[in-house]
């Protein structure tokens, strides 16, 4: 998909599974099972999508997945399947490989976002893109170094400290537009400093929805994720977003939604839904054109 200067391709980092209540917070079972149906143990099906922003010379991966550096007991426990696809395999699909990637986005540094970031090398862990500058918002580095009991079990510091070491971390305060069209938003409520990537070119917008909108079924208000750890700020900013997305047309890029990349916004007397699937090309290199004014 091209938006303005930029060509825009899904990356499956992966696919993993998560508890379906969980995920889905204090909506029923009986609501969510229909379309997201559990497994033996209440996992539902969920992937890691990444996006890749080719063009002002730059190539700019938006998070990176779970990586390969767990053992086989956490492999287990959230059902990890690298067996389709790598961060490092769906590069080499379209002909790339981590040494292209320039900027690495990282949305936040729970593990299923960024522990593709750094990889095992004999006895160092080292990261995984050598020549990027990898961005995170250091109110999120902050808790993530501070983290509290509650989600101490999303953050391990084998997946951002060696981008310190390396001084390829840096650290942004705030909304930012980090390339002509890529614009950095702050968006609270599942953690702090979370940052969605906003590629626009006046007419198209895609907005890479990390986990403020994880899958879209998650677009109705009420869908909110009970890993949040301020889920009426999710509210919040749900409510400042998805208005603005409805109205301008913006396509939402799921990160962990199994069966769709990207959707439009939906709307009805009953609120916000899933819109118009939006096809992405996967892993062709040829982008798939769309309406919209895109060029
Ligand atoms: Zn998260």
């Amino acid at each position: 998909m091209r938006i303005g200067d930029y060509i825009l391709t899904p990356i499956v980092t992966g696919d993993f599974r998560l508890d379906g209540g969980a995920m889905f917070g204090v909506v029923p079972r009986v609501l969510w099972e229909k379309t997201n149906p559990p497994d033996e143990k209440n996992r539902i099906q969920m992937t890691m999508r990444a996006l890749l922003i080719q063009g002002n010379k730059r190539r700019i991966l938006v998070d990176d997945g779970v990586g390969d550096k767990y053992d086989s007991k956490f492999a287990q426990m959230f059902h990890i399947d690298h067996s389709q696809k790598s961060v490092a395999n769906s590069l080499g699909e379209i002909g790339l490989s981590v040494e292209d990637i320039t900027d690495v986005i990282l949305t936040h540094l729970h593990f299923d976002h960024c522990g593709g970031s750094t990889k095992r090398k004999g006895s160092e862990i080292v990261p995984t893109f050598p020549r990027a500058r990898y961005y995170v918002q250091k109110e999120q580095y902050d808790h993530a170094l501070s983290r509290n009991e509650r989600d101490q079990a999303s953050y391990f510091p084998e997946n951002f400290e060696p981008l310190r070491k390396a001084g390829q971390l840096e650290l942004l305060s705030g909304p930012a537009t980090l390339y002509p069209g890529i614009e950095i938003l702050i968006v609270g409520g599942h953690t702090p400093g979370q940052q969605l990537v906003k590629v626009s070119d006046g007419a198209a917008t895609v907005l890479y929805c990390a986990d403020l909108v994880p899958t879209a079924s998650h677009i109705p208000l009420p869908y909110i994720m009970a890993y949040d750890l301020f889920p009426v700020t999710t509210l919040e900013e749900k409510k400042r977003l998805l208005p603005q997305a409805h109205d301008e047309g913006w396509i939402l890029f799921f990160e962990h939604d199994p069966l769709r990349a990207a959707t439009k916004v939906g709307k009805s007397e009953k609120g916000f839904s899933m819109g118009e699937e939006i096809s992405f090309s996967l892993f062709s290199g040829k982008p798939i054109e769309f309406g919209m004014g895109a060029k």
